[in-house]
């Protein structure tokens, strides 16, 4: 029988795993249902690294991915959950960010927003056309709404995220025609490695 937490899964409304199975055979029902692998399961929550690679990925991406993933580890280091990202502007890397909300106190304190916010000044406009948005996880509605903010050209993350996860996962905000502006997203670049580093994190604090 099938009790227990419900997981938000993309392309399906909830999925139910067993409370008693543990981690690991929690993390294989998942596994199974995502169609994908299931690198991190902490809570009520659980990463994918799986597809969800929609989108077009372009010549960069990888070696931009890697630059959010330095982020993501100084994150780790820190004790705060390992995000990272980058803006990039014309090929140049204009702001870094590493989520940093416990150490900074700021629930607002993520890895986009450090990196915009340092973008931003960067440039001296509190607009970035043309600009790409690097992230190691799929960004929070919060994110999102500052990535439209922002007028970015496009988004870029790693491993999705099925229980915040506002670019594809449990809503399509930066490509939603209603709002004034759209963001093209791509999903799944080097997800594996972003979402092992979530892996490992949670692992060591368990
Ligand atoms: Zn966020």
């Amino acid at each position: 029988m099938l009790i227990g937490p419900r997981w938000a899964v993309p392309g399906e409304d909830v999925l139910e795993a067993p409370i008693s199975g543990g981690m690991a055979r929690i993390r294989d029902i998942l596994a199974d249902r995502l169609d994908g692998t299931v690198v991190a399961v902490y809570g009520r929550h659980a990463i994918a690294s799986g597809r969800q690679g929609e989108g077009v990925v372009m010549s960069n991406d990888e070696e931009f991915m890697g630059l959010a993933l330095e982020e993501a580890r100084r994150a780790a280091a820190e004790g705060e959950v390992p995000i990272g990202a980058v803006v990039v502007l014309d090929g140049r890397v204009i702001g870094r960010g590493n989520n940093r909300p416990i150490g900074a106190v700021d629930p607002t304190a993520h890895a986009e927003i450090l990196a915009l916010r340092e973008a931003a000044g960067r440039i001296a406009n509190y607009r970035l056309p043309g600009a790409v948005l690097y992230v190691t996880v799929e960004p929070c509605p919060m994110c999102c709404g500052a990535a439209l903010q922002a007028r970015l050209a496009r988004v870029v993350y790693g491993a999705p995220d099925p229980k915040a996860g506002a670019a594809r996962s449990l809503y399509r905000l930066l490509e939603d025609s209603r709002l004034n502006h759209e963001a093209p997203v791509t999903g799944g670049v080097r997800s594996a490695e972003c979402a092992a580093l979530l892996t490992e994190f949670f692992r060591a604090r368990r």
